[in-house]
């Protein structure tokens, strides 16, 4: 699917809108007016793309509403070459956001059917996937940048490629994971919606900013309250794409 004049608009009119709220850099701004959102949306429902809403993705998820990415990425506070870990690929947007801005991407997804989704649908935004087996990862290149894509449990995160710059992890979790923080660098931030109540299953989660000090430890702070699809345990290989 082509951008069109149409897209462009409504992409801006989103940018415009984004900007009013007054949180977010303009280079997060201006990676939201640049990628074409509505190539991740699912077929049929291009029309919601630029409205600041999730909207579904296959295999019963969403893709997180534009503000959402957009203050997830701010937070993140990305430098061009910085290695960014991101926990739940879904569509493939917010990889597509991290590697506008300078980042060399890793995203975990638990899915294999999202895991395939993302990979077509960064192809159709014209990154380019050289032939490969893309039963467990895949790497697209464009220019001189990459996006590593992986089926595997975020809960574990990604050893054999850590340390990285900052981990964004795009569903709720349970708790902290333990290996996330292990795999940050000094100076390294997480952002990462964790669960109000550890005790159940919760549909809200408090969005938290914790950073890496210098000397190991670690400062968390809390941002906002907010609802993200649940973080869940294990690998589902069910494939299931039209
Ligand atoms: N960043 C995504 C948002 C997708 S919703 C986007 O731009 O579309 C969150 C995703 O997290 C879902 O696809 C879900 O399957 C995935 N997920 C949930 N638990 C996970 C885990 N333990 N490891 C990796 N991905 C997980």
């Amino acid at each position: 699917m082509k951008d069109s004049l149409l897209y462009k608009g409504r992409r801006k009119m989103l940018v415009e809108k984004l900007a009013l709220q007054g949180h977010f850099s303009d280079k997060v701004l201006k990676a939201i007016g640049a990628v074409p959102r509505h190539i991740f949306v699912q077929e049929g429902l291009e029309e919601l793309a630029y409205k600041d809403m999730p909207v579904a993705i296959e295999a019963d998820q969403t893709i997180s509403q534009p503000s959402t990415v957009a203050l997830q990425t701010h937070l993140l506070d990305i430098k061009s070459g910085d290695k960014i870990l991101e926990i739940g690929t879904g569509c493939g947007y917010q990889c597509a956001i991290l590697f506008y801005l300078g980042a060399e991407v890793f995203s975990i997804e638990r899915q294999q059917t999202l895991f395939r989704v993302a990979v077509k649908n960064l192809e159709e935004a014209g990154y380019i996937f050289p032939e490969e087996n893309l039963l467990t990862s895949a790497t697209a290149a464009i220019h001189s940048g990459k996006i590593h894509l992986f089926l595997g449990d975020g809960f574990a995160g990604l050893e054999k490629e850590a340390p990285f710059d900052g981990i964004i992890v795009t569903c709720g979790a349970p708790y902290v994971p333990e290996a996330l923080l292990k795999q940050l660098k000094p100076g390294g931030r997480l952002i990462i919606p964790v669960n109000k109540s550890p005790e159940h299953v919760s549909d809200r989660q408090i969005l938290k900013e914790i950073v890496k000090t210098e000397d190991g430890r670690f400062k968390a702070r809390d941002i906002l309250e907010m609802s993200f699809v649940p973080m869940l345990k294990g690998i589902n290989r069910n494939l299931n794409i039209k």
